[in-house]
């Protein structure tokens, strides 16, 4: 990445316009819940509100290596919910846990596991009715949120779309 874009990913991602912050005192991270078409794909999976990114802890690098994943991410998203004709296309990349994108994601994960935990969101192909763990195959649990509900493999420390 350039120091141009990545200079342009830094302004939006700590000015960017956001009406509220989670403020949760429990709060649990989970990367990517929700189309965030901004460089910040880290929520709280109880309010599905965004984190402050400047109340997180996080080295320059792996910032920038979250804000472009993040940035695919929405892109990927953005194709199937907006342009004709690639919705199938993005279905096979979000629900498939082995899809460059959701690779990218796992070992972005692995990496700011150390500086925060975080959930990876998996976007789950509803009409498989199937909430085992995609990774490991284990039952997950149900866990209650504030508004929703998700399933949950706290060995993958993965959440699956309800
Ligand atoms: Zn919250
Ligand atoms: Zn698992």
């Amino acid at each position: 990445m350039s120091e141009q874009a990545y200079k342009y990913l830094e302004k939006q991602l700590f000015n960017e316009k956001v009406s509220s912050y989670c403020s949760c005192k429990n709060q649990q991270y989970v990367l990517s819940m929700m189309v965030s078409y901004s460089p910040n794909p880290v929520r709280c999976i109880n309010c599905q509100d965004l984190i402050n990114p400047a109340s997180i802890n996080m080295p320059t690098d792996l910032f920038q290596a979250l804000a472009e994943w993040s940035i695919s991410h929405s892109a990927i998203q953005w194709l199937g919910f907006q342009a004709e004709g690639y919705e199938s296309w993005t279905d096979t990349e979000l629900h498939n846990i082995n899809s460059s994108i959701n690779k990218e994601g796992l070992d972005l994960r692995k990496h700011i596991k150390h500086e925060f935990p975080v959930l990876y969101w998996y976007s789950r192909d509803p009409e498989a009715n199937n909430t085992n763990c995609p990774i490991c195959n284990s039952h997950t649990q149900e866990v209650k949120h504030m508004y929703s509900r998700s399933f949950q493999c706290n060995k993958c420390d993965i959440a699956l779309a309800p």
